[in-house]
């Protein structure tokens, strides 16, 4: 692990309204109850974690998934098409469904969207199998503000593997609640789409099923137009099928948990953030940028992670993507840049 550098993260005034894109490190420090920060090599599991309540629903989806992706080393269910949809959906439902629209779009209000086309970005994220938008938002939030301290949902000062996957099917009576959510994502609950959601809990699972099953029709349909009825247009289908739904879902699983686990753990710091955000290269690469981790818990609400010209941030470049087609706005420009404008609106007003 690379010791920390001495800069210190945002200093700019930030408000510790928990519905705020901008938690500031600085402010909520002061907050905190339990043991952690920077400084700390190991903390408690939260206070109300009850290690003898198992989620089995949880336990049993992603037991399942991960055994039905190990069909990806059979031999009949290999083809490049199921290669490419792994690839393709990684971005279309992975990157442009959690760390745009979850992370940066709804838990810190990095850019705006037209309404419609947010309600798109969430539908798209729901295809990932992970929660519902005001949960996802309200532990994200959550985690910022009590980033590896006790009451962190997910740190890895508890151990690797609370942290990347077992906090998820573990009871924690301190993020299971709907007051959490309504404490951490009020503005989420606003919107009748993500309370419908919210309320209707199983809604979300038809959603992520019936993309599942949608990409299947499609791809059969489209093999049987170019092969015919038959075992080939079958095979190829179910190829699509195993690749790019099922094995792409675990690796997106993955994806989001190591920048929990991966990015609080290994990597350097480029700023002196109250916990053990690190910027992980490994992370950034299969996370396409979120794993510039330092970088954004010292500045949460830039739309950008890069802070050095090599820290590529493909995240960023997709929802600049989404500016010049006029579907991304009031992108949040990084701090260096925000202090300049303000440095230069207050000169304007002497
Ligand atoms: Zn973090
Ligand atoms: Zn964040």
């Amino acid at each position: 692990m690379n010791q920390p550098s001495t800069l210190s993260p945002d200093t700019e005034p930030q408000s510790t309204d928990t519905n705020s894109s901008d938690v500031s490190s600085a402010k909520s420090r002061k907050k905190h109850s339990g043991v952690g920060g920077r400084d700390a090599t190991s903390i408690p599991l939260p206070e109300k974690v009850n290690r003898k309540r198992i989620y089995y629903s949880y336990c049993l989806s992603i037991g399942a998934f991960h055994i039905a992706a190990l069909l990806i080393f059979v031999p009949w269910f290999f083809s490049w098409s199921g290669v490419a949809a792994l690839v393709i959906g990684t971005y279309l439902f992975g990157a442009i469904g959690i760390p745009i629209c979850y992370h940066r779009l709804l838990t810190h209000r990095s850019f705006k969207t037209p309404k419609w086309f947010e309600r798109v970005l969430v539908t798209i994220a729901l295809c990932n199998g992970q929660e519902t938008p005001a949960r996802w938002v309200a532990w994200h939030r959550l985690h910022h503000h009590e980033s590896d301290h006790q009451e962190d949902p997910h740190s890895p000062l508890v151990n690797f593997f609370w942290s990347h996957f077992e906090w998820l099917i573990i009871e924690n009576k301190g993020t299971d609640k709907f007051d959490l959510y309504k404490k951490y994502a009020k503005d989420i609950l606003q919107d009748p789409y993500y309370m419908w959601l919210e309320k209707n809990t199983y809604m979300g699972v038809v959603i992520f099923l019936a993309h599942g099953l949608l990409i299947y029709l499609l791809a059969f349909i489209g093999a049987s137009l170019y092969y015919g009825l038959g075992m080939e247009a079958f095979q190829l289908a179910s190829s699509i099928f195993v690749w790019g739904v099922v094995a792409r879902v675990v690796w997106v699983w993955h994806i989001t948990w190591s920048v929990n686990s991966l990015s609080h753990m290994f990597g350097y710091r480029n700023y002196d953030t109250d916990d053990h955000s690190r910027n992980n290269w490994f992370v950034a690469l299969i996370a396409s940028g979120e794993g510039w981790h330092n970088n954004h818990h010292a500045d949460q609400s830039a739309a950008t992670v890069q802070h050095k010209w090599w820290e590529i941030d493909v995240n960023y470049y997709i929802i600049k993507g989404f500016q010049l087609v006029g579907l991304a706005s009031n992108i949040v420009p990084p701090m260096h840049k925000r202090k300049a404008a303000r440095a230069k609106e207050l000169a304007s007003q002497d």
